[in-house]
């Protein structure tokens, strides 16, 4: 089941690229396993992937114990300051900073293990309230602040679209996140840029593609029932 589900979503990766003339190696794949079972993981390693993402703290250190450091580990969900230690401990992205003050609580605990964090800036650009997630404007002014901290990296921005079901609906809110990372780009003079776009799930990752994502976090798609 896994192995048919990850051939037919590669499937429609492509096809999206092909869609819009971008070329698939720009399509990062993270399977989120949050709802995966250990064979399941072990299975989507053994055809190729390599990036895997995890919404709690705790699961993903159960799960990292089993299955070692050779995927990359993306933590795509909420992060509280008081589980920070153990997520540097195994994580090569942290996908949801949302606030400086969690930014420097992750780049304090980097430096401690003589570790560069790379993160990437949640924004919640549906401004739903029960969203995590900066507000759109105040990306600057966070990138600003934690451009200063030195074991830290901003690789890019995520964000998490609302659930609907037809996924045309949700197309403004990836188009904001692309124009947000181009801007970005244009005005910031640190060393960097943004070039991570974590936008797309199992509902909605055709039309995140279309709008530019380059990293697509699908769980249901692989693990679900298809
Ligand atoms: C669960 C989750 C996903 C995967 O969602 P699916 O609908 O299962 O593909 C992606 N991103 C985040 C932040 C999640 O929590």
């Amino acid at each position: 089941m896994v192995a048919e589900n990850l051939e037919s979503l590669r499937q429609r990766i492509a096809r999206s690229c092909e869609k819009v003339g971008r070329p698939l190696e720009d399509i990062k794949l993270v399977c989120v396993t949050k709802e995966a079972v250990i064979d399941d993981i072990k299975e989507v390693l053994r055809l190729g992937v390599n990036d895997l993402g995890e919404s709690r703290v705790q699961d993903a250190t159960l799960k990292h114990r089993v299955i070692g450091d050779k995927p990359y580990w993306h933590l795509v969900g909420h992060l509280q300051t008081n589980k920070v230690r153990d997520a540097v401990k195994i994580f090569s992205l942290i996908q949801s900073v949302d606030s400086v003050r969690l930014a420097s609580e992750i780049d304090k605990e980097a430096r401690r293990i003589g570790k560069v964090q790379e993160i990437l800036i949640q924004v919640n650009t549906s401004k739903e309230k029960t969203k995590f997630g900066s507000a759109p404007d105040k990306v600057l002014e966070i990138l600003k602040e934690i451009s200063l901290y030195d074991d830290i990296r901003v690789k890019g921005l995520m964000t998490i679209a609302p659930e609907v079901d037809d996924p045309e609906k949700v197309r403004p809110y990836f188009r904001i996140l692309r124009e947000l990372r181009d801007k970005v780009n244009a005005v910031r003079s640190t060393p960097y840029a943004l070039r991570i776009l974590s936008m797309g799930m199992s509902k909605d990752f055709e039309v995140a593609i279309e709008e530019g994502s380059n990293m697509v976090r699908i769980g249901r798609a692989i693990f679900g029932d298809g």
